[in-house]
């Protein structure tokens, strides 16, 4: 928490102006503060600059001083809830331009500055709570996804039990332990919206913040008696004859149990089943081997020599870390990752900001709120593929190129020493193919130290001494470590699911995940996925945003099923066709969509399986609600056949 004695000039020092002048608007009830000259200008890469000449931005914190120091000896909110005008005026501002009106709603939901959000589950009617009672919810997993259900059934009514494999909670953030690991999109934004954090330490904070976060949440809304730690759950059934999920669990002591729910929602992740590749002879490497997500703590790297195998977000991580301490470092890769500049990347947040955030009302909201919106649909429009490209295949069409340009002149700056690194530290894949990684130099950084070794040679064999490529050499070393990634696409693997009729889902999808807005699959009613297939993002947003929308619509299902006492909810087969066919046709508009990209954003059919190609606003949008027309709702089970 920071200090309530803050000084506040200090504090003014490290204001995002625009925010602090939409909270001085609550606190004056005067919209004159948005002055067109205090307008701020945003470039795609300037992440927050307001782009004021110092004199000016000066001259706002003068301005601003006596009315902030008047409410803090006890003023108060003149206007806590502007009016939808005054709310529009203060969005264009803070957004640095004129924010369409499709969005209006949109944003103002996410910020919730009247405290209400669509989010909140809309269970309020005493006969609806009643009916929501009656209904039980099993919930697999208890990462960043799973926490968020078990808060919106409890405060729904609904009954739920959540089944942890883990002996915590927190996911990817309790498991992902490996040095450097942090959250790559901002914290102010990559927080539930209703549950904000004033005292992240860092922008980008590491991991045991993430965890520490995610336990807290978990701690106030109780969650933990609700769940099961080390459980696994190996099998789902639908029993036709009673409309619910029969639930097969094996506990840590092996001990196997059966349990019912009505309805099941897998909060399982995209990135959990570690990936290591099928090169020849893996697994005969005599030291010790291990993954990114299977850190072994144990393993003093300290004066080793060491390989890593894979150079994606993860690896971009841990190599700056690992690489002073060890002995010598092969670094293999076989793509490079586009690094976004962000300078501030492993700063710290200033303590005047976390005071701001604390302390000036509505100030957190309006910061989020420039955050999100910057991100929204910021980068897409750099990303998008042009109709009829002929230009190079390193882009996809005038703006990525642009993009790509600016991008590619950073990086090459940045081995302006060290020439030789050039071509291999450039993709030749349009940015935004893969998920960029965020740069603030460390990375180049460890490539051009004297220990470390940047090779693109394909690897041909791992043998007991180390990693052979196809130039012959075998790179002897003493440890091995796999920065390959993970089996994304083989969604719910390991998870038996057998819907209605006894179908299975994997058969179902035979390789090839597909569902209705990545939640729900015709034949298996009452079961939903957050975070499932088609609700990746790439530059935009975060999964958290995705994951809280999922959540909501997956609530309005069992609202469907408490309102009209209906005992299974199935999305309709057109409906779920339909919706995949508009997904594949728009993905391939996208820089990840290119055929001159391989990422694990694709499936083994070469589909974009994990990524969302539309909007933010538009799965906001076709999330609101469940609409009734697009399932069948069963009121009594189905006669068994
Ligand atoms: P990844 O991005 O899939 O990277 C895997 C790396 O391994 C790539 O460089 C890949 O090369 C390489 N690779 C795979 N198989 C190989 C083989 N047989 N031979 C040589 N190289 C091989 O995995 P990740 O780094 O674990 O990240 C996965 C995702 O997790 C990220 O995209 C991100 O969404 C998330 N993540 C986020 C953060 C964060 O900052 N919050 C941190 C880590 C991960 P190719 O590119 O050529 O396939």
């Amino acid at each position: 928490m920071a200090d309530a004695d803050m000084d506040l000039d200090q504090a003014l020092e490290s204001a995002h102006l625009p925010a602090l002048l939409a909270a001085v608007v609550h606190m004056t009830g005067d919209g004159g503060w948005l002055r067109p000259e205090w307008t701020p200008t945003y470039t795609p890469l300037s992440r927050g600059d307001p782009g004021l000449a110092p004199e000016v931005q000066a001259q706002i914190r003068r301005e601003v001083k006596p009315v902030i120091e008047a409410y803090l000896a006890g003023g108060s909110l003149r206007t806590p809830s502007p009016d939808r005008p005054t709310l529009r005026r203060m969005m264009d501002f803070v957004g640095g331009g004129p924010i369409p009106e499709t969005y209006a709603d949109f944003l103002i939901d996410e910020i919730a500055i009247s405290g209400k959000s669509s989010k909140d589950p809309q269970f309020e009617q005493p006969k609806l709570k009643e009916a929501a009672r009656k209904l039980s919810v099993l919930v697999i997993g208890a990462g960043m996804s799973g926490v968020l259900a078990g808060v919106r059934l409890s405060q729904a009514g609904v009954r739920f039990e959540i089944v942890e494999s883990n002996p915590d909670v927190g996911g990817t953030w309790l498991v992902n332990t490996y040095p450097g690991c942090r959250v790559d999109n901002s914290n102010h934004m990559y927080s539930y919206s209703f549950e904000p954090n004033h005292a992240w330490p860092q922008h980008f904070s590491p991991q045991p913040e993430l965890l520490k976060y995610f336990r807290g949440v978990a701690a106030k809304y109780e969650l933990k008696k609700h769940i099961r730690f080390e459980t696994r759950v190996e099998s789902l059934a639908w029993d036709e004859a009673r409309s619910v999920w029969r639930v097969e669990l094996r506990g840590k002591d092996g001990r196997a149990e059966t349990v019912e729910a009505n309805a099941v929602i897998s909060a399982v992740g995209q990135l959990n089943k570690p990936r290591v590749p099928q090169i020849e002879g893996v697994g005969t490497f005599e030291g010790p081997a291990f993954h990114s997500a299977e850190w072994r703590h144990d393993v003093d790297l300290a004066g080793k020599r060491v390989a890593v195998i894979g150079t994606g977000a993860s690896a971009y991580q841990f190599v700056p870390e690992i690489a002073p301490k060890v002995a010598n470092l092969k670094v293999f890769q076989r793509t490079p990752p586009w690094g976004l500049p962000v300078p501030h990347y492993h700063e710290d947040v200033p303590e005047g900001v976390k005071w701001l955030l604390e302390h000036i009302p509505f100030y957190d909201k309006w910061y989020r709120f420039w955050l999100f919106w910057m991100t929204t649909e910021g980068f897409l429009p750099m990303v998008k593929a042009d109709e009829g490209w002929n230009g190079p295949t390193t882009a996809v069409g005038e703006a990525n190129l642009g993009l790509r340009e600016m991008v590619a002149a950073a990086l090459a700056a940045q081995v302006a020493d060290r020439p030789d690194l050039l071509p291999n530290v450039v993709p030749t894949y349009p940015v935004g193919g893969k998920r960029a990684v965020l740069d603030n130099g460390v990375w180049l950084g460890a490539l051009k130290r004297p220990n470390v070794e940047l090779i693109t040679q394909p690897i041909t064999r791992i043998t007991p001494r180390g990693v052979v490529t196809a130039d012959g050499t075998e790179h002897e070393v003493d440890v091995l470590l796999y920065g390959t990634g993970f089996t994304a696409s083989k969604f719910l693997s390991g998870l038996k699911v057998k819907g209605r009729g006894g179908r299975d889902l994997h058969e179902t999808w035979a390789g090839d995940a597909r569902a209705y807005l990545g939640m729900t699959v015709p034949g298996f009613p009452n079961f939903f996925m957050i975070y499932g297939p088609n609700t990746n993002i790439v530059v935009n947003g975060s999964i958290i945003f995705f994951s809280e929308c999922a959540v909501r619509y997956i609530v309005g299902c069992l609202r469907l099923l408490a309102e009209t006492g209906a005992k299974a909810i199935e999305v309709k087969p057109d409906v779920h066709d339909a919706f995949n066919i508009r997904v594949d046709d728009a993905n391939k508009g996208w820089a990840w969509g290119s055929p001159n990209v391989t990422s694990w954003y694709k499936n083994e059919f070469g589909r974009v399986s994990q990524n969302w190609p539309f909007g933010l606003i538009d799965y906001w949008r076709a999330s609101l609600a469940p609409n009734p027309d697009d399932f069948v709702l069963t009121r009594e089970p189905e006669p068994v056949s």
